[in-house]
C-alpha cells in the first residue's frame, strides 16, 4: 500500500516553467522571449550539402526545454518550440533564404520507431506539426524518414562513427504526405550534421532534394 502511495504521489507533478523551472507557469515570459532569437547558420562537422540553421544554442532555456519535452513527459512544450520553430522558418523566408516559403514541406528528422514509442511519439515531429499550424495551408509535415534498428543511440560517438552508425540506417518509409514545394529538415538538436548528412543523402537518392536544415539547438 505504501508503495502505491508513493507512485501516485510522483505522478503529481509540480507546475514549472519547461525551460527555467520559475514555478507556478508551464512557460514564462523570458524563456518565450529567448526562444524568439534571429535563426543562425551553423557549421557542422559533418558535411551537409545544404545550409543548416538553428534558432539558439543547446544550452540554458534551449537545452531544458528540448530535455523536459524528450526525457520528462513535457509534450505541453512542443506549443512553445514548435511556435519558435514557424518564427524561425518566417524570418529565413523574409531573408530570402527558403526560395518559396509558403508552399513548404517540414520533414522530421528521423527517429528510431522504438525510442520514439517509448516517449510517446516523436516530439520533433508533434513540433513540426504546431509550426505548421502556425505557417499556414500551405506547409506541410510529412513523416518520411525512419531510423532502422541498425543505428544504435549515437550518444558518446564522435562525429566519424556518428557518420558510420547511420551509414545505410536511414530509410524512407510510405508517408501519408508526399513532400513538394520547398523541402526542410527539422530536428531538435544539429551535434556533428551526421544525421542530417544521412537524411539529405537517402532524400536525395530517391528524388527529393532538400533546401536546408533547421534545428531548434546547435550543440
Ligand atoms: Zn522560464
Amino acid at each position: 500500500m505504501r508503495e502505491i502511495v508513493r507512485s501516485g504521489s510522483d505522478l503529481v507533478v509540480p507546475l514549472e516553467c519547461g525551460g527555467c523551472s520559475a514555478p507556478g507557469v508551464r512557460w514564462c515570459a523570458d524563456c518565450a522571449a529567448t526562444l524568439s532569437d534571429d535563426p543562425f547558420l551553423l557549421r557542422p562537422r559533418v558535411e551537409i550539402g545544404v545550409d543548416a540553421w538553428a534558432l539558439g544554442r543547446y544550452r540554458g532555456t534551449y537545452r531544458a526545454a528540448l530535455i523536459a519535452m524528450k526525457e520528462h513527459g513535457r509534450r505541453d512544450l512542443t506549443v512553445p518550440v514548435g511556435t519558435a520553430l514557424a518564427r524561425g522558418v518566417a524570418t529565413l523566408a523574409r531573408w530570402g533564404e527558403l526560395p518559396d516559403a509558403d508552399d513548404l514541406t517540414l520533414i522530421p528528422a528521423p527517429t528510431r520507431r522504438s525510442s520514439a514509442r517509448r516517449r510517446g511519439g516523436d516530439p520533433v515531429a508533434a513540433f513540426s506539426r504546431v509550426a505548421a499550424t502556425r505557417l499556414g495551408a500551405r506547409v506541410r509535415v510529412s513523416e518520411l524518414l525512419v531510423t532502422t534498428a541498425r543505428a544504435r543511440d549515437s550518444a558518446g560517438l564522435d562525429a566519424r562513427h556518428r557518420v558510420r552508425n547511420l551509414s545505410g540506417a536511414v530509410t524512407l518509409r510510405r508517408a501519408r504526405v508526399a513532400p513538394r514545394g520547398t523541402i526542410v529538415l527539422v530536428d531538435d538538436v544539429l551535434t556533428t550534421g551526421a544525421t542530417a548528412s544521412e537524411s539529405v543523402r537517402v532524400l536525395a537518392r530517391h528524388g527529393c532534394a532538400l533546401h536546408a536544415v533547421i534545428v531548434v539547438a546547435g550543440a
